[in-house]
């Protein structure tokens, strides 16, 4: 099912036009890779789906119904997490304090120390990520796995969509290799997956879909299947 659609969307700031009649389908169970130079429009995309700009022309449609979100908390709501590369973790805090942090209002007031490490262990080992003792502070975890845990907290918080801002972009081979897995469980347990990416192979590992965006233009919008060696 397509969960966030957006329809010949444009974005200008001023006389420039950072979006220009941009369609994209996010389907459930599926990875939408967006590749694309700097200046091509990918942070743009991002901050229109997020809910930090409101594009100009086009429409978007979140579960079918017209959207344009008016703040992050309204996309939220709405099912539609964004994980930037700075994550939004606190370094020194523990697994578990990180995994609820900034949510404290939505997981109720009622839950103790003991149920948070539960539920943090659970999400993280549902995925596939075992992290021996949560209360070690997150600044002394991996890359790869500090990735996780922002994504892990923004599912178990609801989100049906995840947009992935570079999370791969700042890693090297092996906690990319975590990160990629991570993906891969998130498209088989049916999320949405934006996967933006300047790295082909790192797409190619994980994608099902394919946008390249250029100076604000969809350059290449393509599935798996319809790539093909053999041209
Ligand atoms: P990317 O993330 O792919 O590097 P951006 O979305 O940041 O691309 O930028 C797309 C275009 O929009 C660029 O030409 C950039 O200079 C311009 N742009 C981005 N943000 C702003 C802004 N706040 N004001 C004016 N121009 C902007
Ligand atoms: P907001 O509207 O959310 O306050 P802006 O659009 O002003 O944010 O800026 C957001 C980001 O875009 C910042 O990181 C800023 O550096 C960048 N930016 C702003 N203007 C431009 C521009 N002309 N070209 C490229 N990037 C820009």
């Amino acid at each position: 099912d397509s969960l966030l659609v957006m329809e010949d969307v444009g974005k200008s700031y001023g006389n420039v036009d950072a979006l220009r009649g941009v369609s994209m389908d996010v389907r459930g169970g599926e990875v939408t890779c967006v590749l694309g130079d700097n200046g091509a429009g990918k942070s743009t995309l991002i901050k229109i789906i997020a809910g930090l700009h409101a594009h100009t022309s086009g429409t978007m449609r979140v579960e079918g119904k017209e959207t344009v979100f008016s703040s992050p908390r309204e996309a939220q709501g709405r099912g539609i997490a964004t994980v930037y590369q700075d994550l939004a973790l606190a370094p020194l805090m523990s697994v578990w304090r990180n995994f609820f942090l900034g949510n404290e209002m939505r997981s109720g007031f009622g839950m103790n120390i003991a149920e948070m490490k539960r539920i943090a262990g659970e999400e993280l080992q549902k995925m596939g990520i075992v992290i021996p003792d949560l209360d070690r502070p997150v600044g002394a975890l991996s890359g790869g796995q500090r990735q996780c845990i922002a994504i892990a907290r923004a599912i178990y918080f609801g989100a049906k969509v995840v947009i992935l801002d570079e999370p791969t972009a700042a890693l090297g081979v092996k906690q990319s290799g975590v990160v990629l897995k991570y993906i891969s469980k998130m498209r088989d347990s049916g999320l949405g997956v934006v996967f933006i990416t300047h790295n082909p192979h790192h797409a190619y590992l994980v994608g099902n879909h394919f946008i390249i965006l250029k100076l604000g233009r969809v350059v290449l919008d393509a599935h798996r299947n319809e790539l093909t060696l053999d041209q």
